[in-house]
């Protein structure tokens, strides 16, 4: 079975002000289109094809070498965009505000406080030189951060990916991401961005990666 590109949960325009619409529309429709059909190029024929994208990626060191940066650079981009739409929700309408329950503990037992998480999560993504993500993920039952370069994912592993454990908050900081409506302000998208995490979906990303 061939990756397909999931649905938006919403409608490009739902996150607006904050992510414009045609963003959105660009960023799936033809950003995360163009790894979904790279990944199954690169995959055709092999024992992966049939593999969930997260497994795959977990397995990078057993892809053919021919094909393994193709395999890197698309199923990490069809992986990591799948998990950014669905962490995310219209500002207001399950987007935004803070994290409760479990999760909220175990941030501030990371950060020592939800804005001091933000301000650590922030300075990742402002740190991350050219294109990669800003990540939340679950490492031995406690929640760290850290970034990646380009469509690397903390499930490749650390000797790939510079770190690892399981995300379960990603933020896409490449230009595709933000150009159309922050241009070089990338911190002011990271800053807007807060307004539309779900973090509900997050909980539930967190419940499951412990
Ligand atoms: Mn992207």
């Amino acid at each position: 079975m061939a990756f397909t590109l999931p649905p938006l949960p919403y409608a490009p325009t739902a996150l607006e002000p904050h992510i414009d619409a045609k963003t959105m529309e660009i960023h799936h429709g033809k950003h995360h289109n163009a790894y979904v059909a790279n990944a199954n190029k690169a995959l055709e024929g092999t024992k992966f094809a049939d593999m969930a994208p997260e497994e795959v990626i977990k397995q990078l060191n057993d892809v053919p070498a021919d094909k393994r940066t193709a395999v890197r650079n698309n199923a990490g981009g069809h992986v990591n965009h799948s998990m950014f739409w669905q962490i995310m929700a219209p500002a207001g309408k399950g987007g935004g505000g803070a994290p409760s329950g479990d999760l909220a503990k175990a941030i501030d037992g990371a950060f020592g406080s939800f804005d001091k998480f933000k301000e650590q999560f922030a300075a990742a993504a402002a740190g991350r030189f050219g294109s990669g993500w800003a990540w939340l993920c679950v490492k031995g039952g406690k929640v760290e951060i850290c970034s990646t370069p380009n469509q690397d994912n903390p499930l490749m592993g650390e000797a790939v990916a510079g770190c690892g454990g399981t995300p379960i908050l990603g933020l896409d900081v490449w230009e595709h991401a933000y150009y159309l409506n922050y241009q070089n302000r990338r911190p002011d998208y990271v800053t807007a961005w807060w307004n539309v995490v779900n973090w509900a979906k997050v909980a539930e990303l967190f419940a499951k990666a412990k």
